[in-house]
């Protein structure tokens, strides 16, 4: 860098005075001998702009400040150019901090000013040392009078410092800080905040947080604390953070549309950064992060926006349902529809004669009635001419919703096929034929269904049950299978609306709110270990009274480091103890055949008790089940749970799950009594977004997304999501600016395109 020819005005110095100046309320007393003789002597090009300030008005003072703010801001734009230096040109950072920060995933000075605060800590209340009680944390503020150093043990080294305010005399002491000796000067006064103990009749205050008396930036104030800062202190981060808004401030430009900002009555984007750094307090700290938070997820549903739009634009065929087979398929079902599955028709209906794909996402708790939803669709589609394809997660799942769909589609002129993994060869080969002639109409099976190689003639519906369970290659596949394919996404697992939001946010959704046959029948203990046999006596009880139902392991093999007894073991053991009741096994493992085999036998009733790992959690659908076995219930997660005991009572018959554990965690303990006191699905999956964390809750897939959220709160800030959805959608329609698509693009690009579909 060349040596700039004349001096650099001192800039922060002119900062301070205007800052003060206008703090004292514009009596030009920031300076002595006035304002415009500061700047004179400072910075003439200053001066120019506050020509007789001393001679102003009080408004015309702080309108000359205000020109005199922005010719500051103007120069250091200029001088700065632009938030997207690396950090090492940040003020006060060196090579041995600009290290620190890129390990914290800082690389430029935007994401210096980016790190936001996750709290403030009050550190506001100041005291006289007479009257701070025993642990209270204050502020307190005096003169150093002694210093001492006292070598405790070989390792053990303090410095305690005696702090005089006039009314009182405080100890400060730190342990194994040598540095601080030096840096503290006898005589001085210096404000210290931490939590003072009374021992002995003497304050002290262990490990403080201090500063020269005066700075008011570390202490006797609100103060933000930035999220883990490893190797670096709080103090540290957030003393560059201050110098460099300072700098780089005036190049914060607004996002939002001014539209948007003003009617959601946000803060320009400038001040709102500034805001959560510095708030003078907690309202001001949550208008910032309101501010920071709308922002992002508005940016968020706009990405999600524009792919709706690109999907609309793609275009697809409006298909025409022929109202009679319709209608005859509602007809013959052996039950009448709830009105919410009524509901949830028409809104498929409405979507598929549009002349744009549907994207619509069913929602209903386990045991809702999604699939007969799903075989409506089914029907519509084909009845229109186009062909319509189910995935489920699961090869048992498959070949349930195979047997189910046959029964429901008894009767009409659909010829339904499953494609599993295991259909190989000749079989294989005839489906493939069917489906690429157009003569099979609906095709039922895993992501077998997307492999290389199954064309489709004309695919108008693909079906996806019990999302949450797939990666995003498969729907990537999907895409590939047909162009403006509708897409119908069920969810068992009820995902909070806030999430659905995120996630699914260019799907329309269809919640199915009513349940069928109404659930409060399944009742849920939760036994300790010591208790298993008595639970073992009761299954002994049920199955002699001809019941039938589940006992789910967590893992397959036997691991001993995780004292896990596994399902082969147990039901090894078991199929001794109760021969008589038929005792069979399923796991992930077993051959295809052999699971069918296993299921068609529980499903007939010669197997009473199924031992089983968790393939079983999602869909299975063997309605005459009425009891449930959890070994080690604490190692699976809380929708997890509440999906394993959806497995039984689905007639409406009275039904018993225990959950055997006994958790060693807390948060293990708060997800099992939540499980034995809670039913219903949606409070069950935002108890489980409360104790997990959002991250957590959706899988890596999906992670991407949540973890660029470094503002917003999935759990709190629901209302906010809406608005800024709304927002979002509305400016989509009215066309986007080409910098807030690049701007969704740098945010969210990557993980827009990880989230497929
Ligand atoms: P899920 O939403 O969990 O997938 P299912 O579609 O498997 O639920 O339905 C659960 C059970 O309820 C099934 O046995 C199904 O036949 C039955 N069912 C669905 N809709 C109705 C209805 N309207 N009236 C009575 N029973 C219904
Ligand atoms: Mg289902």
């Amino acid at each position: 860098m060349s040596t700039p020819t004349t001096k650099e005005p001192p800039w922060e110095l002119i900062e301070k005075v205007i800052g003060l100046e206008r703090r004292k309320g514009f009596r030009d007393q920031a300076v002595i001998g006035g304002l415009e003789a500061f700047l004179e002597l400072h910075w003439p090009e200053g001066a120019a702009l506050v020509r007789g300030y001393a001679s102003m008005g009080t408004e015309e003072r702080e309108k000359a400040l205000a020109q005199l703010q922005e010719a500051l801001d103007a120069r250091k734009r200029e001088k700065f150019r632009s938030l997207a230096v690396p950090i090492e040109e940040a003020a006060g950072v060196g090579s041995k901090v600009a290290k620190l920060l890129r390990k914290l995933g800082i690389e430029t000075v935007e994401d210096l000013l980016t790190t936001f605060p996750r709290r403030l800590e009050d550190r506001s209340q100041r005291k006289a040392i007479i009257e701070v009680q025993d642990g209270e944390a204050v502020t307190v503020q005096g003169v150093v009078r002694t210093k001492s150093r006292i070598k405790v043990r070989p390792r053990l080294e303090l410095i305690k410092v005696a702090v005089d305010d006039g009314t009182g005399v405080l100890f400060a002491i730190w342990f194994n800080q040598p540095w601080i000796w030096d840096e503290i000067e006898q005589g001085k006064e210096y404000s210290f905040f931490g939590k003072v103990q009374i021992r002995f009749g003497e304050r002290q205050i262990e490990n403080p947080i201090w500063e020269l008396a005066g700075k008011d930036f570390h202490t006797g104030r609100w103060v933000p604390i930035y999220p883990s800062t490893e190797g670096l202190s709080q103090g540290t981060l957030r003393a560059i953070i201050k110098r460099n808004l300072a700098r780089f401030g005036p190049l914060i430009e607004d996002l939002l549309p001014e539209g948007v900002r003003k009617r959601q009555k946000l803060l320009p984007r400038r001040k709102a950064i500034a805001g959560i750094h510095f708030p003078e307090g907690p309202e001001a700290f949550e208008a910032a992060r309101r501010t920071l938070a709308f922002e992002e997820l508005f940016l968020l549903q706009l990405g999600l926006a524009l792919r709706k739009k690109r999907w609309h634009d793609e275009g697809g065929k409006a298909l025409r349902p022929d109202p009679e087979m319709v209608r005859r398929f509602i007809e013959g079902l052996p039950f009448s529809l709830t009105e919410s599955q009524r509901r949830a028709l028409r809104d498929i209906e409405r979507d598929l004669r549009a002349p744009y794909p549907m994207m619509r996402l069913l929602q209903g708790d386990v045991g809702s009635g999604k699939t007969v939803v799903a075989a409506g669709a089914c029907v519509m589609t084909i009845s229109a001419g186009s062909q319509a394809a189910v995935m489920a997660p699961t090869e048992i799942l498959a070949e349930q919703h195979f047997l189910v769909f046959r029964q429901l589609l008894r009767g009409l002129p659909i010829r339904v096929e499953r494609l599993l993994g295991s259909v190989r060869g000749k079989e294989r080969e005839r489906i493939l034929e069917g489906l690429s002639s157009g003569e099979v109409d609906l095709l039922i099976g895993t992501h077998a269904l997307f492999q290389e190689g199954v064309e489709f003639k004309d695919l108008g519906l693909a079906v996806i049950d019990e999302q949450h369970r797939f990666g995003v290659v498969q729907r990537e596949a999907l895409k590939k299978k047909g162009k403006g394919t509708n897409i119908l996404v069920m969810s068992a697992t009820p995902i909070p609306r806030t999430v659905a939001l995120t996630l699914y946010g260019e799907f329309s959704v269809s919640i199915l709110t009513e349940m069928p046959i109404p659930k409060k029948n399944v009742r849920t203990v939760w036994v300790s270990e010591s208790r298993r046999e008595e639970v073992y006596g009761e299954v002994e009880r049920l199955l002699r009274a001809g019941e039938k139902g589940y006992v789910i392991f967590p893992l397959v093999e036997e691991s001993e480091e995780m004292d896990l007894r596994a399902a082969t073991v147990a039901y090894e053991e078991l199929s001794k103890r109760f021969p008589w009741a038929g005792v069979g096994l399923m796991h992930g493992r077993l051959p295809p055949e052999e699971k069918r085999r296993v299921m068609e036998e529980f499903r007939q009733g010669k197997i009473r008790l199924l031992i089983s790992t968790t393939v079983v959690e999602v869909g299975v659908d063997v309605p005459d089940a009425t009891f449930l076995v959890i070994e080690h219930a604490d190692r699976f997660g809380l929708s997890q749970l509440h999906q394993l005991r959806g497995r039984i009572g689905r007639q409406g018959q009275s039904a018993v799950c225990y959950a055997i554990a006994d958790p060693s965690t807390e948060e293990a303990r708060r997800r099992l009594s939540a499980f034995r006191d809670i039913e219903d699905g949606f409070r069950i999956a935002e108890e489980d977004l409360r104790i997990r964390g959002p991250g957590d809750l959706l899988g890596t897939a999906q992670h991407g997304f949540v973890s660029r959220l470094k503002v917003a709160d999935l759990i709190r800030d629901l209302s906010l999501l809406e608005s800024a959805r709304e927002e979002a959608f509305r400016l989509a329609r009215e066309g986007v600016p080409g910098y807030l698509v690049a701007e969704v693009e740098r945010r969210f690009g990557e993980a827009l395109d990880r989230l497929g579909v």
